[in-house]
C-alpha cells in the first residue's frame, strides 16, 4: 500500500487548472492509497471556516468523498491556510495534525512539517508567524466580517509580496541549523516538508549519521507528490 504526501497546491478559483488536477487526484490515485497527508498550503488563503467561498466548498466536498470512501486524510496547516479549524475538519472528515508531527511509516520514524517554521533566517516572517498562530489573534480575526478579513488578507499579502522581493533566495529557504536541530530533537532519520517550493531530496549530515530531508514541490506548473510504499519514498512530479 502507498501513502501519499502533497503540499503547496495553493488552490484558488483564479487558477482552476490546479483544482482540476487535485480533483482528478482525489478521485483517482488517492482512492487506491493507504492514507493521504496534505502538508499545508492546500488553499491560497483561508479566511475562516465560515467563508462561503463556493470554489472552496467544492474542494471540501471532494475531500469528504475521499474520506467517505475509506481513505484517511490528514491535514497540517501551512502559512496560507493556518486558519483552517474544527468546522473544516468536521465537514471534510480530515484529521488536523500539529506541526511537526511524528509518524511511523513501514518501521521508519518520519517527521512531517509544513516547513515555514524552519525558515528562521527570515526574522520578520517568524514574527508574523508567531502572531498569527496565537489563538487570541485568530479569535480577534474571526470576530471580523468576511469582507473585513478579505481586506486584511489583501493588505497582508501586499506586505508579504514586497517583503519577499527584498529577500534573497538564501533567506527564504530553510535554515540548515534549524533543520539539524529539529531532526536531532525528534531523533528521526527522515524529515518531510513543503513550503519552499524547492522539490528535492537532501542528505543532512549529523555528526556520525546522515538523515534525509525530502521537500515537496508546489502545484503551479504540475503536481508534486511523495509516494511511499514498502520500498521507501519516491518524490515525483505529476504532469498535467
Ligand atoms: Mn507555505
Amino acid at each position: 500500500m502507498t501513502t501519499l504526501f502533497i503540499s503547496d497546491l495553493h488552490l484558488e478559483a483564479g487558477r482552476p487548472e490546479i483544482g482540476v488536477q487535485f480533483l482528478d487526484f482525489l478521485s483517482g490515485e488517492a482512492r487506491d492509497a493507504d492514507t493521504l497527508y496534505i502538508l499545508g498550503d492546500l488553499f491560497e488563503v483561508w479566511l475562516g471556516d465560515d467563508d462561503p467561498n463556493p470554489y472552496y466548498a467544492g474542494m471540501k466536498a471532494a475531500i469528504r468523498e475521499l474520506v467517505d470512501s475509506g481513505i484517511p486524510v490528514f491535514f497540517m496547516h501551512g502559512n496560507r491556510d493556518f486558519m483552517i479549524g474544527d468546522e473544516f475538519a468536521t465537514d471534510t472528515g480530515v484529521t488536523i495534525l500539529q506541526d511537526p508531527e511524528l509518524i511511523d511509516l513501514h518501521g521508519e520514524k518520519v517527521l512531517l512539517s509544513h516547513g515555514d517554521a524552519l525558515c528562521t533566517d527570515d526574522v520578520e516572517y517568524q514574527r508574523f508567524r508567531a502572531m498569527t498562530r496565537n489563538p487570541e489573534w485568530q479569535a480577534m480575526m474571526l470576530a471580523k466580517t468576511i469582507q473585513e478579513r478579505i481586506a486584511h488578507a489583501l493588505e497582508a499579502r501586499q506586505g508579504s509580496v514586497e517583503h519577499g522581493k527584498s529577500l534573497d533566495d538564501e533567506i527564504t529557504d530553510v535554515n540548515q541549523g534549524a533543520v539539524e536541530a529539529l531532526i536531532r530533537k525528534h531523533g528521526v532519520d527522515i524529515l518531510l516538508h513543503g513550503h519552499t517550493h524547492r522539490p528535492a531530496i537532501h542528505e543532512v549530515r549529523l555528526g556520525d549519521r546522515t538523515a534525509t530531508r525530502i521537500v515537496l514541490g508546489d502545484w503551479f506548473e504540475q503536481g508534486s507528490v511523495v509516494r511511499w510504499n514498502a520500498d521507501g519514498p519516491r518524490l515525483e512530479e505529476m504532469p498535467r
